[in-house]
């Protein structure tokens, strides 16, 4: 039966033991058939992004683990099928002995997972830590899901799993992923503060709209004049602040970033 990832970035407190677990897993360690040691440096491959959203004071810092999405229909396997496989298990290996000297496997791959060990002339990734689940060894799950102490990283059969809600990265690669992301990859905010610069004070529970081609979004500002419209699409939007018989509108987009507006005076 086929296996899945499923990752839930909200749940991702950035404590890195995914990333450390894997490097402490496969740095100096051979395993047979499936790969040579990572190198101490250079290759992570379970990595931890971290990304800083918005500009202050509204900021948020969201973590997004990354691995080899063992895709179903693996460009890294198209690329070099004599040296690169799909398991029964759904994880995608490259052969260490077979893939020796093919760089052309790097190249391949849509993710950017795949790193050139030069030492060894090797092409290499993540595993799915293979050795492990088929070894009768007792972490019988990857060793990124083992260090997870909050269960952000799962890994299991896919009936196992509710994946109406999950996302693949790069669906558009058509590479047919097998790592999920719960809830969807994070999706843009647009905030700010709302105040009256007569009376020198917050203004709490104006109405904020955010219109455009993509949609409305709706809010209000809270105790502190704040306002937080979240995972929004990638889109040209205006934004428009009604309180106290004013109104305010300015264009924003979020086609390229999150936006932190600061303190918006509603004159
Ligand atoms: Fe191959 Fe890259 Fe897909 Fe992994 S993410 S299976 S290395 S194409
Ligand atoms: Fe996030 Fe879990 Fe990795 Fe820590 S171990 S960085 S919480 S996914």
């Amino acid at each position: 039966m086929a296996k899945v990832f499923v990752i839930d970035w909200k749940m991702c407190v950035g404590c890195y033991d995914c990333q450390v677990g894997c490097k402490d897993e496969h740095c100096d360690n051979c395993w047979p058939p499936y790969a040579e040691a990572q190198p101490l440096v250079g290759q992570f491959w379970c990595k931890v992004d971290q990304y800083e959203r918005g500009r202050r004071p509204h900021v948020k810092v969201t973590y997004l683990p990354r691995i080899c999405q063992h895709c179903d229909n693996a460009p890294c396997i198209e690329a070099a099928p004599d040296a690169v496989y799909k398991r029964d298990d759904g994880l995608v290996i490259i052969d260490p002995d077979k893939a020796k000297g093919n760089k052309k496997i790097v190249e391949s791959c849509p993710y950017h997972v795949i790193y050139w060990n030069e030492e060894l002339q090797l092409p290499q990734k993540c595993t799915g830590c293979a050795h492990l689940l088929d070894g009768g060894h007792p972490i019988c799950v990857p060793r990124c899901v083992d260090n997870c102490h909050v269960d952000a990283i799962l890994f299991g059969e896919e009936s196992e799993f509710d994946l109406s809600d999950c996302e693949v990265m790069h669906p558009e690669y058509g590479t047919q992923p097998r790592v999920y992301y719960k809830g969807g990859l994070p999706k843009k905010f647009v905030a700010g503060t709302v105040y009256d610069p007569e009376a020198e004070e917050v203004y709490i529970g104006a109405a904020v709209r955010l219109e455009g081609e993509a949609g409305t979004f709706s809010t209000t500002t809270d105790s502190w004049g704040d306002f937080w419209l979240r995972d929004l699409p990638d889109a040209d939007f205006t934004l428009t602040i009604e309180a106290a018989g004013k109104t305010k509108s300015l264009p924003v987009s979020t086609k390229t970033e999150d936006v932190g507006l600061g303190d918006i005076a509603l004159i």
